[in-house]
């Protein structure tokens, strides 16, 4: 089994699910008392939340990359970066590590081919959902993909940060959510990702008959293949 780096904290609360399907994974696949072998560095989140509000994206790839090369110091044979925001900055990380990064939006990407989804929603926060670092990603892929309006991204970023992110979870925003994943279906998304690895603790797949992609999970099952394999 090969070791996992993880930078984590951004949030914890997505964190804690990251270290539990991982072992869960792991526990699946080799049974008994078997679990992950894995290195956890745990950022602040307000102080990157603070860069990213400020667009101090360069000062995020700087302290991101000293947590990478923290964690393979401390022996992790992979780095995940376990927030799909943050993969802004995935190529600066990737350029101060030798060891590989485990991309969420590929590992994303598997999964819809696998499925056979040709056309997507992406729902996350609003650098994830306008800017290009991710869905190009999907595009490059031959993945189509819708974003919600701007009303609706605006008040899907406030609920990730205003209560997802501290462990809020409201079932007047879980309707939220499922009003938008409805008006994207409507315009043809065949399935919908949950862009952001907090959306998985608010809307699961019994919530809505349209077929989630749950990036925590996927991103999660990816790592422990790579890890297994
Ligand atoms: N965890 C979230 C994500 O997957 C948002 C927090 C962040 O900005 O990193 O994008």
């Amino acid at each position: 089994m090969k070791t996992l780096g993880l930078i984590g904290g951004m949030s914890w609360e997505s964190t804690q699910t990251y270290y539990q399907l991982i072992n869960a994974g792991v526990k699946q696949r080799l049974g008994g008392l078997n679990s992950a072998k894995l290195v956890l560095y745990s950022v602040n989140f307000a102080e990157i939340e603070q860069m990213q509000a400020q667009g101090e994206w360069l000062q995020a790839a700087k302290v991101l990359s000293r947590a990478a090369l923290s964690l393979q110091t401390a022996g992790a044979e992979a780095i995940m970066i376990c927030t799909n925001t943050m993969h802004k900055i995935a190529p600066e990380i990737e350029a101060v590590v030798s060891v590989p990064l485990l991309h969420i939006a590929d590992a994303t990407a598997m999964e819809l081919q696998q499925q056979r989804i040709e056309h997507v929603a992406l729902l996350g926060t609003a650098f994830t959902m306008e800017q290009d670092f991710y869905k190009q990603r999907l595009l490059d892929k031959g993945v189509r993909v819708s974003i919600p309006n701007q009303p609706q991204r605006a008040e899907i970023h406030r609920i990730i940060y205003d209560e997802l992110c501290q462990g809020k979870i409201l079932p007047t925003s879980r309707d939220t959510f499922l009003q938008v994943i409805d008006s994207l279906q409507q315009q043809g998304a065949q399935g919908v990702i949950l862009g952001c690895t907090e959306i998985g603790l608010l809307i699961e797949q019994a919530h809505t008959t349209v077929p989630i992609f749950d990036t925590t999970a996927i991103h999660a099952a990816a790592a422990v293949d790579w890890s297994l394999h």
